[in-house]
């Protein structure tokens, strides 16, 4: 069994600290949620776990398998098993959602033995068909260009789509800021649901607790001030529906008064 360990993760932006000495371990087989305030740095973690140039990392590491993945490209993130999917996912007029994902695998495969002649068609369609069914999905679906008009939920589809055809240890959802509606929260929560495993583990990560109503974590961390200031159960997340995050914001300055 595996997981993804971060430790002591402290991560800037244009020279502005957001992260500061973040620890946290998402283990296979297990939901944890991340909630906290606008602007807190929950996205600047999901965008870092996957490597996205524009942050930097200055201090401490996540071991994923043994290896730092900070040291690896994000390609061979993604390979290792480790999985984000996008809020805002990039339309590709003219690939379609089946050639995208063909495309994905067989990099994939490709980047573990070059000579590898890619999936063959008839097992890509079986494997297609078989994910489509389990997330409930239109045959037709996959036969769209990729996010090309796309609804929020479409879009939610073709990400939750990829997570199953890519079959991650590790997904990192973000769902924060964006008006999602309560179905395209319903889609990502029932893919998430189908996808679930002992091999799978989660972070999605919130700002609101509705999400946690669909998808059931197992832990719920508040962030704050660019760190984890509280973990508990799925308690604690109806605990901050009903009492917002002050509570949290007071005793976390208290303890930082103290410290
Ligand atoms: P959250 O997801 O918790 O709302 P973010 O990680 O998006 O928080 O942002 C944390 C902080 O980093 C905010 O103060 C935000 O303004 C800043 N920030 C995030 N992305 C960028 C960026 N690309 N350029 C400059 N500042 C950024
Ligand atoms: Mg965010």
């Amino acid at each position: 069994m595996s997981q993804l360990e971060i430790k002591n993760l402290h991560v800037s932006i244009e020279g502005k600290e957001i992260l500061k000495g973040l620890d946290l371990t998402v283990e296979q087989g297990k939901v944890h949620a991340i909630m906290g305030p606008n602007g807190t740095g929950k996205s600047t973690l999901a965008y870092t776990l996957m490597g996205h140039p524009a942050y930097t990392v200055t201090e401490g590491e996540v071991i994923f398998k043994g290896q730092n993945i900070l040291e690896l490209e994000p390609d061979e993130r993604s390979r290792l098993g480790i999985f984000l999917a996008f809020q805002y996912p990039v339309a590709i007029p003219g690939v379609t959602v089946a050639n995208f994902l063909r495309t994905a695998i067989n990099a994939r495969r490709r980047a573990e033995n070059p000579e590898d002649k890619g999936i063959p068609i008839p097992e890509f369609r079986k494997l297609l068909k078989e994910k489509m069914a389990m997330l409930k999905m239109d045959p037709n679906f996959a036969g769209r260009y990729l996010n090309d008009g796309f609804s929020g939920g479409e879009k939610k589809r073709a990400e939750i789509l990829q997570m199953a055809t890519l079959q991650p240890e590790i997904a990192i959802l973000d769902e924060t800021d964006s008006g999602l509606d309560i179905d395209a929260l319903r889609i990502v929560a029932d893919g998430v649901n189908a996808l679930m495993s002992k091999d799978l583990g989660v972070l999605v990560i919130t700002h609101y607790q509705r999400l946690l109503n669909y998808i059931k974590p197992d832990y719920v961390h508040v962030m704050m001030g660019g760190r984890i200031v509280e973990s508990g159960g799925p308690d604690l997340a109806l605990h901050l529906e009903e009492k917002g995050y002050e509570w949290i914001r007071e005793k976390y300055v208290e303890e930082e008064a103290a410290a």
